[in-house]
């Protein structure tokens, strides 16, 4: 299980919803979810 750094939930790595950042793969629940990492990984990475 991965989770998701927006929204705080469990997520399965197996997911479609999902994004590579400076080489880490992020998982996520929804799209709405990967959208609002994409518009601003940097808070949510540090
Ligand atoms: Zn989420």
């Amino acid at each position: 299980m991965a989770i998701d750094v927006i929204c705080g939930m469990k997520v399965k790595e197996d997911t479609e919803i999902r994004t590579e950042y400076k080489g880490k793969t992020y998982y996520f629940c929804s799209n709405h979810c990967k959208m609002e990492f994409d518009k601003n990984p940097l808070k949510y990475t540090r």
